[in-house]
């Protein structure tokens, strides 16, 4: 299996415990995914496409990619660019996020169809999320939606996770209208339900469910929080509720591990209902502990 994920991966300045020190990391939800499916199957291929700079942080980012087993054979380089940061704040245990990424290196990462269509022909499955879509000039969105629907007609599987953030976008109606572009090329769309409600007006996880399948996905799998998460598959639902989690600690890369659960296990054949299960049980461990990247066997 070659999986290919699509989107920006930044920078992640996180405090320590000495006041004004912060630990370097990187981080980003597609990012996040490509991590977890490299853990969880390691006889297949992880690559993943985006766009860095040319300087020192952008070749310290590749290095970490490249360590973490991620093939970077599709990062393109750009010298008048660098890579997008973020800062996470502590006010007591409450978390938020500063962001300098409006002129990241990884919003130029679908400017050529060249380098799109050699990217995903090596590959069996895309997966992208709706930032990575946020992230483009209308242009490139939608040469990245083309050539995934071309590359899709040939036989290839496109997944995607609508991580619908209003903020990165102009406005909302453009970003609901792109979701669900990108849902019309999709094989597996894996929504998180309260953020569909909030911007789609869902009434229920069925309801998001049922909007994706009218848009012609095989595959609609709702994610909930603590809730119980659905499934619905060529037409049959099934419903699945998380095991509870002792102490939730940071719910960063709650839904990216959660996908990357539910992908590997229906790629090692697993049915709807079992890789919910999995996803649960990943998200789990994920939120359980401090920060997005979790070594599995650590
Ligand atoms: P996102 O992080 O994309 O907003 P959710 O909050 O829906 O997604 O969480 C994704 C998955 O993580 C859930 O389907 C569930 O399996 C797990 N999860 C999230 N929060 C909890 C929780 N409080 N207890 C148990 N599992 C959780």
């Amino acid at each position: 299996m070659r999986y290919l994920c699509i989107g920006e991966c930044m920078v992640e300045m996180a405090p320590q415990a000495d006041p004004g020190s912060y630990r370097m990391g990187y981080a980003g939800d597609t990012l996040n995914t490509a991590w977890y499916l490299r853990q969880l199957m390691p006889d297949a291929r992880v690559g993943y496409l985006t766009a860095v700079g040319q300087d020192a942080v952008s070749d310290a980012m590749l290095a970490f990619l490249a360590g973490a087993g991620i093939d970077t054979a599709h990062v393109q380089r750009r010298g008048d660019r660098t890579v997008g940061l973020y800062l996470i704040q502590l006010t007591g245990a409450e978390r938020s996020f500063a962001y300098w990424r409006g002129q990241s290196a990884a919003r130029t990462l679908a400017q050529d169809a060249g380098v799109l269509d050699a990217a995903l022909t090596g590959a069996d499955v895309a997966y992208l999320s709706g930032i990575t879509l946020a992230i483009l000039a209308d242009a490139d969105r939608a040469r990245l939606l083309d050539r995934l629907g071309a590359w899709r007609a040939g036989g290839g599987r496109v997944v995607f996770d609508p991580n619908l953030r209003p903020r990165l976008w102009d406005d909302t109606a453009t970003m609901c209208r792109a979701v669900m572009q990108a849902a019309a090329v999709s094989d597996t769309v894996l929504p998180s339900y309260d953020d569909e409600a909030a911007w789609f007006g869902d009434t229920d996880p069925a309801a998001t469910a049922a909007r994706y399948a009218a848009a012609d996905v095989t595959e609609v799998v709702v994610k909930n929080g603590d809730g119980p998460m659905l499934a619905l598959c060529d037409g049959t639902t099934v419903t699945v509720t998380p095991p509870p989690v002792a102490r939730v600690v940071d719910t960063t890369a709650a839904g990216d591990s959660f996908n990357a659960g539910y992908m590997a296990a229906r790629a090692g054949g697993a049915d709807p209902a079992a890789a919910l299960a999995a996803g649960a049980a990943l998200a789990g461990r994920v939120i359980g502990t401090r920060g997005a990247l979790l070594h599995l066997d650590g």
